[in-house]
């Protein structure tokens, strides 16, 4: 039989309304907690979940026995083992995302580069002034993480 290990005092982590806190103080990285069992557990689930926690160590509760917490640096892949919601991560999420979008043709580029991106977007800006094709005097817009970053605005040659 595993013994139970020491809980981990969770006092620090606690907000004014009682919950414990999402992110790390200071610096701001999302936190999760860890059970004796080796799973990880959301911030959410600790506050919820406060009474079983706290009474885990008396109870040889290892289920419910938070023993560390940590910080998400990069981890895009961790969920809570008991709600199942992804934890949070700083840097774990794809930083940049690139898209080149053309007016009746939709996105013809997605990437995390922004030379190509721009390879793209100029490109098809020359497809939209040489005035024939699919894409003759359509928009091209070139979006970085939802925000326009370049925009043509395809024009009809005067005549
Ligand atoms: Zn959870």
């Amino acid at each position: 039989m595993t013994t139970i290990q020491p809980s981990l005092d969770l006092t620090p982590y606690l907000l004014e309304n009682g919950n414990v806190q999402s992110y790390a103080w200071p610096g701001g990285y999302p936190i999760y907690f860890i059970l004796q069992v080796g799973e990880a557990i959301c911030p959410a689930c600790v506050s919820r979940n406060r009474k079983l926690i706290n009474e885990a160590f008396a109870d040889h509760d290892q289920q419910w026995n938070v023993v560390s917490s940590c910080a998400n640096y990069e981890d895009d892949s961790l969920y809570c083992c008991r709600c199942n919601e992804k934890i949070e991560s700083a840097y774990g999420e794809p930083e940049d995302k690139y898209e080149v979008i053309v007016g009746n043709v939709g996105t013809v580029h997605t990437s995390d580069n922004e030379r190509d991106a721009l390879l793209c977007f100029n490109t098809y800006v020359d497809r939209s002034k040489s005035n024939h094709g699919r894409c003759a005097v359509e928009d091209v817009t070139m979006m970085h993480n939802g925000d326009i970053v370049k925009e043509y605005v395809g024009t009809m040659p005067r005549a």
